[in-house]
């Protein structure tokens, strides 16, 4: 039997190696001192929670409910028949069995088309939805002190990837877990508590708890770069475990420098040699 690294009684996890509760409580820890250390938000903020009815918003739902915190769900319903309905009407029935708010907006509501129909004339279909998303959920989220998104490690990890293999350092300066290098008018402040907790991880806290979510992947998924990202990654990570890990943890290193270059450059382009400087300057070796 394998055990639990803390109690010896019979594990639940694998990684790190619990049993149920001490897992649920590194998790619910890992997320608390996201939120502490990097002054996310307080208990007595009005925290917006973008929810879709997947594994890791509703995993974040439940863990700041359970810490105490003052949340509504957030939804934004895309238009993905087949797949969005169904994860929604999971979230909406979580949400009354938990009295919890939710309040949702719908792309057909704010631009009369649904992403399905976008996506019949026009592939692939992530980049325009992951705009509108962000948009609409800034609009469901005004009057909330911020609005906390499910992004967890393996994401930002592919993230990172993305925007340097693309050269956008402006963009990738401005990911971490707080989004955005300046606080902009109109912007709701954008956290992620979940910065520091793997997929793998939410995965197994959403099976141990029983939680009611959706582990169906997006049908226009597949399609994206994002998705070349995540399973060149994944691959990665089997033959150099932690490394998903070890590029968010160098990001959070080259970051300060990063968002300070970006603030002096307000946007502009920059050389690869700057960037080269900026990692220099941060004690990495390029
Ligand atoms: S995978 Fe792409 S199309 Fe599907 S919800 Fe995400 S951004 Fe939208």
């Amino acid at each position: 039997m394998v055990r639990c690294n803390k109690c010896r009684e019979e594990a639940a996890a694998d990684a790190p190696q619990l049993c149920r509760k001490h897992f649920m409580d590194y998790v619910e820890d890992t997320i608390h001192n996201t939120i502490a250390s990097r002054c996310l938000f307080s208990r007595d903020d009005r925290i917006g929670v973008g929810c879709s009815g997947g594994k890791d918003s509703t995993v974040l739902l439940s863990v700041l409910m359970k810490l105490g915190y003052n949340v509504t769900a957030l939804a934004v319903d895309e238009g993905i028949a087949g797949y969005r309905d169904a994860s929604l009407a999971s979230l909406k029935e979580y949400c009354a069995s938990n009295r919890l708010p939710l309040k949702t907006l719908s792309f057909a509501e704010v631009s009369g088309i649904t992403l399905d129909a976008h996506a019949a004339v026009k592939k692939p279909a992530c980049t325009g939805c992951g705009k509108m998303r962000r948009h609409l959920l800034n609009r469901l989220g005004h009057g909330f002190d911020a609005v906390a998104v499910g992004h967890n490690l393996d994401d930002e990890a592919q993230g990172i990837l993305m925007n340097l293999l693309r050269n956008q350092i402006a963009k990738l300066s401005a990911t971490g877990p707080v989004a955005g290098i300046t606080e902009v008018a109109g912007f709701v402040r954008r956290v992620k508590p979940l910065y520091f907790v793997t997929e793998k991880q939410v995965m197994a806290y959403a099976v141990l708890i029983g939680l009611p979510v959706s582990f169906d992947e997006c049908p226009y998924a597949r399609y994206s770069y994002r998705a070349q990202v995540r399973d060149a990654l994944n691959d990665l990570e089997a033959v150099q475990a932690g490394a998903k890990r070890r590029i968010v943890e160098w990001f959070m290193r080259v970051k300060p420098k990063l968002m300070e270059a970006m603030k002096k450059e307000a946007g502009a382009p920059i050389s690869a040699d700057q960037v080269s400087e900026f990692l220099r300057a941060s004690g990495v070796n390029a």
